[in-house]
């Protein structure tokens, strides 16, 4: 009661904007002066030098000492002058968030004055302290890829990713070094040297296609991405006494409310002032950051918002979501309230996810996956859209793995984010378009069909694929039920969950994409012959085969309808429901020959990726279990015994008033409420008796009987306990509800 007395008294809290004048600043004014641009650089190093750091940047060289000392003092005083004491390497171990150790820019030196020793402390940071720094990696996940005793970890400087300051204590600051984490031999430990990996893969693979299309421009292509970040917000104070959103993240018991998301009225609804307040210091501080923060609104259910940037290339992007999930977590914490980043904090309320829009551009900015108004360039579209479609018919069983999780579970294959089987949606124009190159005839069904003629080295081609411009964005409708969903001049990865980093579903996608590219590229080599160039026919002959190799996993319809898993058992599309399937897919032959041969990972590091992720899936699973267990034990069974008792009370005084109890209600509640309260006990039981089971099995058998057994044992007492929940008085049960929490 006092907390959510609590709630309701908050003052809000006020945050003073940037004045440019008299003027609150434009976002603009404001965007970036955190980060250390490459213009701070370029403004304060001698211009040879300056110039050399690019060179080194773009050709992704090891930095050269004096260079790497230059950059060091330069970042360092820039640092300093906005009040930064210490530095840190930023980076991503495979915990799903970031890590850091700071240390100070402090050093101390000996001086000789007049024949005597003294030490003094000045301010430093050296080249060799940018470029690299070596925390304990022992303590990380690491899958059994190193022993305590060869724990050597290194973090290195990545130059892709700009360096940038946060408020420390005291109105100081941190300068923040986004680094890679890899081990003594060189092998990955991180998220972030298999992204950079993965994306100089698909570079050149993409450079080549373009080369023999006869782009000798463009050098290097990325993947571009623009993460939706959903997120609930609720109460500090009710949040703190929920013991299992505080340790698991979400509610383990709990009933719906009479009213939650039916009527639609908590979408593009007006944002609390408390929530807006909340995003909106969120926002300040992450534009400082140049965090390109574009979008903000309410989600479907109640509490639920998201938060989207614009695109950028795809590894800043994911720091930016990193960073954006830190900030939000923090401010939040500010105002009072918690952040839930929790696939499904609340059973039978809407879920979150993280949408990663992805796409593929050249060097000056031509996204690849744009059908365009050019015709010209739609055969580039096409090869390039078949190559992605190429990739998710191979690899689905990859971007599958890439989402699982234990908290993600609860949203795959549930009845509102897209199940366990990997389709693609191209919408009615796309989709007929590829029908048309498929069956060699005109285009058919456009609202304003018109036939194209364009030139091609002198000679005039009819294309049949002619009305190929008409898919400007707004044509492509919609389909929120596909877990890959093109959509206008990008692809959809809807199923990617909120929680998680979005740098192993890129990781993966963008290697599945790229050997497909390669493997377009040889066809159209073949097709060609001895041309110097491949004709239009050619391009077509290999989209058209393209097309009716990945036919299988296009889907248009409602992937939440059991008509689809249908379709797709006889389609032979694996459904895969639970996370040890999911992960075993890495260690396909197929998935892991393509992963290694590309050189994303070596064996060592996919089979330490595999452990580590089965590992984290059981214990988290048994976290969630004992958490369950001692809340049922010190909070829901005594509160039902009290209940209990003061039902029974009741009854005999009414008994010794002579009152006859026989048919009473008390009688029958505490008949109900005896049931359901030996009914949860036995669940529990049975409960503690699977974790004892986990717990003592070894290695992978955790994972596969935690998401077999520990799984159904939770919903079994989560069912018995909200069971209970609505016969037992309010005032005796002894967690905020639902209603409290979410209203
Ligand atoms: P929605 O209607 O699904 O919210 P939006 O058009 O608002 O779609 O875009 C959602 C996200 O997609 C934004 O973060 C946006 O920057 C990103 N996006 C747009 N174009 C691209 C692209 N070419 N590559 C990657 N992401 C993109
Ligand atoms: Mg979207």
């Amino acid at each position: 009661i006092n907390a959510v007395q609590d709630t309701v008294q908050r003052p809000g809290r006020s945050v003073d904007w940037p004045q440019t004048g008299n003027r609150p600043a434009y976002v603009s004014e404001i965007y970036g002066t955190n980060v250390f641009s490459l213009k701070n650089l370029q403004q304060t190093l001698p211009k040879p030098v300056y110039a050399r750091f690019i060179q080194q940047i773009k050709g992704r060289q090891t930095l050269d000492r004096p260079t790497a000392d230059a950059v060091a003092h330069a970042v360092k005083v820039w640092a300093m002058d906005r009040g930064a004491t210490h530095f840190t390497h930023w980076f991503q171990p495979q915990t799903g968030t970031t890590a850091e150790k700071h240390d100070s820019f402090l050093t101390l030196k000996t001086v000789i004055s007049g024949g005597i020793e003294e030490t003094t402390a000045i301010d430093a940071f050296s080249g060799s302290q940018l470029l690299q720094s070596e925390p304990d990696a022992s303590s990380f996940p690491n899958g059994g890829m190193r022993s305590t005793f060869e724990a050597r970890g290194y973090t290195i400087w990545d130059t892709t990713s700009p360096m940038f300051i946060r408020k420390g204590p005291h109105g100081t600051a941190i300068l923040y070094v986004p680094s890679v984490f890899i081990s003594y031999n060189g092998e990955a430990l991180d998220e972030k040297t298999i992204l950079l990996r993965s994306s100089e893969v698909l570079s050149n693979a993409a450079v080549k296609l373009l080369n023999l299309l006869g782009d000798k421009e463009t050098k290097r292509v990325y993947a571009t991405l623009g993460t939706e970040q959903e997120f609930f917000l609720i109460d500090r104070a009710l949040y703190n006494l929920r013991p299992d959103l505080k340790i698991t993240g979400r509610t383990l018991v709990g009933t719906v409310p009479p009213k939650h998301q039916q009527l639609d009225d908590h979408y593009f609804g007006q944002i609390p002032s408390r929530v807006l307040a909340a995003i909106s210091e969120a926002e300040l501080e992450l534009y400082k950051l140049g965090v390109p923060i574009k979008t903000r609104h309410n989600e479907v259910a109640p509490n639920q918002f998201e938060m989207a940037p614009i695109f950028e290339e795809a590894s800043v992007a994911v720091d930016h979501n990193l960073v954006l999930m830190e900030t939000l977590h923090q401010v939040a914490h500010r105002h009072k309230l918690k952040v839930l980043f929790h696939e499904k904090p609340f059973k039978g309320v809407n879920g979150s996810g993280k949408h990663c829009n992805w796409a593929m551009s050249t060097d000056s900015g031509d996204n690849l996956l744009d059908p365009t108004l050019k015709p010209e360039t739609n055969y580039r579209f096409l090869l390039f859209l078949v190559a992605v479609l190429d990739a998710v018919h191979k690899h689905g069983g990859l971007l599958r793995a890439s989402i699982a999780s234990a908290s993600n579970e609860h949203r795959l294959g549930a009845n509102e984010a897209p199940p366990g089987i990997v389709s693609a949606f191209l919408g009615e124009h796309l989709t007929e378009v590829l029908n048309s190159i498929e069956e060699n005839r005109d285009v058919r069904n456009f609202s304003q069909p018109h036939l194209q003629v364009v030139k091609v080295g002198g000679t005039v081609l009819d294309l049949k694929v002619s009305t190929l411009p008409q898919i400007a964005r707004d044509l492509t409708d919609r389909n929120r039920t596909s877990p890959f969903a093109f959509t206008g001049n990008k692809f959809e990865f809807r199923a990617v969950g909120s929680k998680q980093s979005p740098s192993f579903p890129v990781v993966l996608l963008n290697s599945a994409v790229a050997q497909s590219i390669t493997e377009v590229t040889e066809a159209l080599v073949k097709q060609k012959g001895n041309k110097p160039e491949p004709s239009i026919d050619d391009i077509l002959a290999v989209v058209r085969k393209f097309i009716a190799a990945s036919r299988n996993i296009r889907f248009e319809g409602n992937n939440y309808s059991d008509e689809w898993v249908k379709e797709a058992e006889k389609r032979g599309l694996p459904n895969i429901k639970s996370c040890p399937v999911a992960f075993r897919q890495l260690l396909e032959p197929e998935h892991a020959k393509l992963l290694t041969s590309l050189g994303i990972f070596t064996e060592g590091e996919l089979h330490s990726r595999f452990h580590i992720l089965m590992e984290k899936y059981a214990k988290d699973l048994v976290i969630e279990g004992n958490t369950l267990k001692n809340m049922i034990l010190q909070g829901v069974l005594p509160a039902a015994y009290n209940f209990k008792k003061e039902l029974a009370d009741s009854l005999n005084s009414q008994k010794n008033l002579g009152l006859d109890i026989e048919g009473s209600p008390e009688l029958s509640t505490l008949k109900k409420v005896s049931k359901l309260t030996a009914e949860l006990q036995q669940a529990v039981d049975k409960l503690s008796g699977i974790i004892d089971k986990v717990n003592g099995l070894e290695d992978e058998k955790q994972g596969d009987v935690a998401g077999t057994e520990l799984t159904v044992s939770l919903d079994e007492v989560r069912q018995a306990a909200d069971a209970l929940e609505v016969y037992i008085a309010d005032k005796q049960w002894p967690y905020p509800k639902y209603t409290e929490l979410l209203f």
